[in-house]
């Protein structure tokens, strides 16, 4: 991947990270369908830390490298080179997205407690907002764990499921309805809630076809869980809006990391493509292999293109970026799973077998379709912002200008 016009630093830290990946954390990777353990994980960020490569989005006040929206592509793509190179630098959801998050949102005080050593990679953290039916999924709307007033704070109840990250973590940012109160509006409200809070505990694992993400994703129950005031994420009420904030970005970097990752599965069928020799000659000499090669450099071009253009409108314009993050995501899941598909297509038997890590390179990438939104969600917003975007410029008389995809007034 070639970025002609990076600053000399992020030129060079962009080469720091392809080293350390390649030359380390490949190694350390686990056999296919295989899980990185705490102690290989823990040696890999003592690594990534004497490496300078460590916590790449973080600030630099916190030990991260302090990088800017517009330059977290190419870093993230080359951590995401690994399944387990976002671990390594603690750049992996749902850490990542938290500590973005945090750093918006949180007070000085929470920075300390809870950013702080999230960014060190001492602790891991989860995100709660799903919940199993009839609550929230798809819809944020059906949302039924609820968080009323008590005396000094808040008593928090309900049920959360597919909670990433969950076994092993020091805290969970638990999405709750809230009432109108103190002239706060009624809403939802996001509560910092530590995992050795008695009211809140680990339920069954949720098995899924992915590896990568460390801690499963299980059931949370939430009973009776009192939190202080100062449990409160950002303001009481707000919380739809800042899982927003949350959620343009994360689903950005999701979509960095799993290019990262369709590179190296197109990698590895480039090799096979030119060893395996079939029929008189190389598989990357039979034209309907190469077209296979072609449509995979094109997913892989168009993908890098439509993140970079999400990035530079989530650096400038928050809500029209948030709104374009749902073209690149899902552009980017599908162009990603094709690549990798191809791949597994390019290296016969071998493809789908556990001699490669393609197969598993799919189960990483196929939930991605599903979680951060579903495709067909993200659709469904995509073709109402276009539709409303021409209906106002046509009502308010004016020439419609073909901004289709976040509207003269940015997305919802
Ligand atoms: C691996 C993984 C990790 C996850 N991690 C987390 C996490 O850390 N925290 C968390 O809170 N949640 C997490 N999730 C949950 C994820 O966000 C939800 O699965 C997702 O929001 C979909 O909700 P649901 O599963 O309830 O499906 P449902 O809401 O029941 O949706 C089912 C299907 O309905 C269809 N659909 C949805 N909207 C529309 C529409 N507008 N038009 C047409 N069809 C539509 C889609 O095909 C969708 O897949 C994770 C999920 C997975 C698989």
């Amino acid at each position: 991947m070639t970025y002609p016009h990076l600053p000399p630093e992020i030129a060079e830290l962009r080469e720091r990270t392809r080293r350390f990946v390649r030359e380390v954390v490949v190694d350390a990777e686990p056999v296919p369908g295989g899980r990185l353990d705490q102690a290989t994980r823990d040696r890999l960020q003592g690594a990534a830390k004497e490496a300078g490569v460590f916590a790449p989005l973080v600030p630099k006040q916190y030990g991260g490298q302090g990088l800017p929206i517009e330059y977290w592509s190419p870093i993230l793509q080359e951590a995401g080179y690994s399944p387990i190179g976002p671990a390594a630098l603690n750049c992996m959801a749902p850490d990542e997205g938290n500590m973005h998050m945090l750093n918006l949102v949180a007070t000085e005080e929470q920075k300390k407690l809870y950013l702080a050593p999230l960014a060190a990679g001492d602790v891991r953290s989860c995100f709660g907002m799903t919940e199993p039916h009839p609550g929230a999924g798809s819809d944020p709307a059906a949302l039924r764990t609820t968080a009323v007033r008590a005396d000094g704070g808040w008593i928090i109840d309900g049920h959360k499921r597919f909670t990433s990250g969950a076994v092993g973590a020091g805290f969970c940012i638990v999405m709750a309805r809230t009432p109108a109160v103190d002239g706060s509006p009624e809403g939802a409200t996001m509560f910092l809630v530590g995992m050795t809070n008695p009211g809140i505990r680990v339920g069954e694992a949720i098995h899924t076809v992915d590896r990568s993400i460390d801690g499963g994703h299980p059931h949370l129950y939430i009973e009776n869980c009192f939190v202080p005031d100062d449990a409160v994420l950002g303001k009481v009420g707000l919380g739809f809006r800042y899982a927003q904030v949350r959620l343009g970005p994360a689903r950005l970097t999701h979509c960095m990391r799993w290019l990262g990752l369709a590179r190296r599965a197109h990698d590895i069928a480039l090799d096979r493509a030119s060893k395996r020799e079939l029929f008189g000659g190389p598989i990357d000499s039979l034209g309907l292999a190469q077209h296979l090669i072609a449509e995979s450099v094109i997913d892989i071009e168009t993908s890098d293109a439509i993140i970079n253009k999400t990035a530079e409108l989530l650096h400038s314009d928050a809500k029209a970026g948030s709104a374009m993050s749902s073209v690149a995501k899902v552009h980017c899941s599908e162009a990603i799973y094709r690549v990798i598909d191809r791949a597994i297509q390019i290296c016969g038997g071998d493809g789908v077998s556990d001699g490669l890590p393609l197969a598993q390179y799919l189960n990483e990438v196929r939930p991605f379709r599903i979680y951060d939104g579903s495709n067909e969600t993200h659709r469904w917003a995509v073709a109402r912002r276009a539709s409303a975007a021409r209906r106002t410029a046509v009502q308010a008389g004016e020439r419609y200008l073909g901004d289709a995809v976040v509207g003269r007034d940015g997305g919802s």
